[in-house]
Order: C-alpha cells, then structure tokens, then sequence
C-alpha cells in the first residue's frame, strides 16, 4: 500500500472546463463564460441529468492493512490543452447556442457570471481499459483503517491499487492528455485550497523524492485518471496519449510496500469533497479538502469480476466476451426482417 499515495489534498481550485482549456495555472480556470437564456435552459436540463447520477463512493470491504499518506498529493484539476471535449461533459456541450433570429437591439440579454460545469455521470464514460494487463487487485477503492482520505464518515482509500511484477509496462486507461509526470503532479490532482506551505515544506525539508513518481492524465471526457508509485515513466507532460500506450513501468516509488499502480479517478467539475486525515494535514501543511474520486472499477472492463475475484486477466477476459456479446446484440438489432 502506498505511502503518501496520491491520497492527498487537493489544492483549492474551482473546477475547471479542462477539456477546454489549455494547460494553465488553476487560478486561470475559472473562465467566465457567457450563455444566452436558451443556453442556461440547457445548462439546468445537463445539470440535472448528471446530478441525478449520484457518485458511488465503492462497497466496503473487509479491513485490509492501514494505509500510509500518499505522497505527493493530486492537486487540483489543471487544465490540460485538450481536444474540444466530446459529449461527456454534458453542462458544457449543452451550452451550444441554438440557431435563432437575429437579436432585437434591444432585449438585454444576462449573462451569468460563472457557469461551473457538471461532472458527467460516471455511467456515461467510455473506452477505459486496465493499465496493467495481469496480476491482482491489491486493494480496492473502499473505506479502510488507515486510509488517507475522509469521505465525511470512514477513513478511505481512494484508488484501486494493482499489482503485477516490478518493471511491469503500464499503459494509458483512456486516450488523453498528460498534465503530469514526475513528482510535481499536485497542481493535477484536485487540491482545494493553497498547495504553496506543502511545497514550501518539502523544499526546506528537501522531501520532494519522498513522493511517488506519477502521471496524471486527462481523459477527454471531463475526468483525469492518475496513475501512481511508478519505476519511471514514458510520457512527458502535454503529449497527447491513446489508451493501452505505456505511460510508464510498474515501480514502489513513495514508499509503497510493493510494486503497484494506485489508479485513481476523478472529475475536476465534482464538487463532492474528501477530507484529508488530521495528522497528515498536520505533518505536511496540505489543503484540507481533495475533489472526491470515484471508483475506477466502475469504468474498467470486467470491474465487477475485478472485485470479486481480485484477478485482472480474469476481468479483461470478461470484459471482452461482455464487448462481444453486446456488439452481436447490436448487429442482430440492427439485421434486416427482424
Ligand atoms: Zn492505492
């Protein structure tokens, strides 16, 4: 289990539409945007749909060994340059301006002063694959002894950690846009509050190698996965990645017992929180508040036979024949004479 994973505090900033914007301070997220009447209409439909899907915070396990701080923490949602975001972000794309007369000079249109966009429904993503391809569920997202995060009532880990060998490829989840790799992935990570005594800390205590090595990447679809305790890594913030690319090698970096990718996900436009446990917010001078993050087996193939069984092969395997059987269904659906 990891030490210091990616469990910490994320800074303070507003989420941001990172599918839109190009890689920028967090403070310059918050773009203001203006919408039209009919814009905010849809605005308010998108909103409800995607508030309507509640963000399942994982089944609760059986207790499993205390976890330890994660180092450097995931900070805020940067945003990263990206592709116009495709449909996953519904409170965005709802806000394409219908066609319509030309305006009346005289109807004063309001425009609000801050549209902040909506996490799309965890249901809604596609096209995720494990970044590992075998091994075992080491520890899934679920409430722990130990855990690092506070999700309001029980301690939490907020990530599924995956094992297989050390030096073992990892590959991207989902096709994205890099926003870190290397120790300085904080900014990345959801931090809500000033990361600057964090850093200030591990500066005058010469720390900064303490931290896992990682990756955090954003996914196009108004989420980032973040990948963690790598042995190195293969991508360089900006690059523009497909699913399955390596990313990286399978490592212990950040004081992890073991080899293991901790893979984490979550929306920088989520405004649920998670706590930070009262003594690591007191040892390292982190915010005290992260983005919450979401079980990533939801989103994985096979994630449900990745709980029960714990192995991946077993999981990809599943969800391949899952693949198959649904792309039959369609074509059946979709034969003539039926
Ligand atoms: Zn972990």
């Amino acid at each position: 289990m990891p030490r210091r994973d990616h469990a910490r505090p994320l800074h303070a900033q507003p989420p941001n539409p990172s599918n839109f914007l190009p890689p920028q301070p967090l403070a310059d997220r918050e773009r203001r945007l203006r919408f039209g009447p009919k814009s905010l209409i849809a605005i308010a439909i998108g909103a409800g749909l995607a508030l309507a899907v509640p963000v399942a915070f994982g089944a609760l396990g059986p207790a499993v060994g205390p976890l330890q701080p994660l180092s450097g923490g995931v900070a805020g949602a940067v945003s990263g340059s990206h592709e116009p975001a495709p449909a996953a972000t519904p409170g965005l794309v709802a806000t394409a301006e219908p066609s319509s007369p030309a305006p009346d000079p005289t109807d004063e249109i309001t425009t609000p002063d801050i549209i902040t966009p909506i996490a799309p429904p965890v249901a809604s993503l596609t096209g995720y694959r494990w970044p590992i391809t075998q091994g075992r569920i080491s520890l899934p997202f679920k409430a722990i002894p130990g855990g690092e995060w506070f999700n309001g009532t029980k301690l939490w880990h907020d990530g599924v950690d995956m094992a297989s060998f050390c030096g073992a490829r990892v590959g991207a989840a989902h096709d994205g846009v890099v926003l870190a790799a290397g120790r300085h992935f904080d900014e990345q990570i959801g931090w809500l509050g000033d990361l600057q005594p964090y850093f200030h800390l591990l500066d005058r205590k010469h720390m900064w190698n303490d931290l896992p090595i990682v990756v955090v990447i954003d996914d196009g679809n108004g989420y980032r996965s973040i990948y963690a305790h790598f042995l190195d890594v293969k991508v360089r913030v900006g690059q523009h990645v497909k699913a399955g690319q390596q990313i990286g090698r399978e490592g212990r970096t950040g004081h992890a017992s073991g080899c293991h990718v901790h893979y984490g996900l979550f929306s920088p436009f989520e405004t649920k929180q998670f706590g930070v446990r009262a003594d690591i917010l007191k040892r390292l001078r982190l915010p005290k508040h992260v983005i919450a993050r979401v079980d990533p087996l939801r989103v994985l193939p096979g994630g449900d036979v990745a709980l029960r069984t714990r192995q991946i092969g077993k999981a990809i395997a599943v969800g391949k024949a899952e693949t198959t059987a649904a792309e039959a269904n369609a074509a059946d659906a979709r034969a003539p004479g039926r």
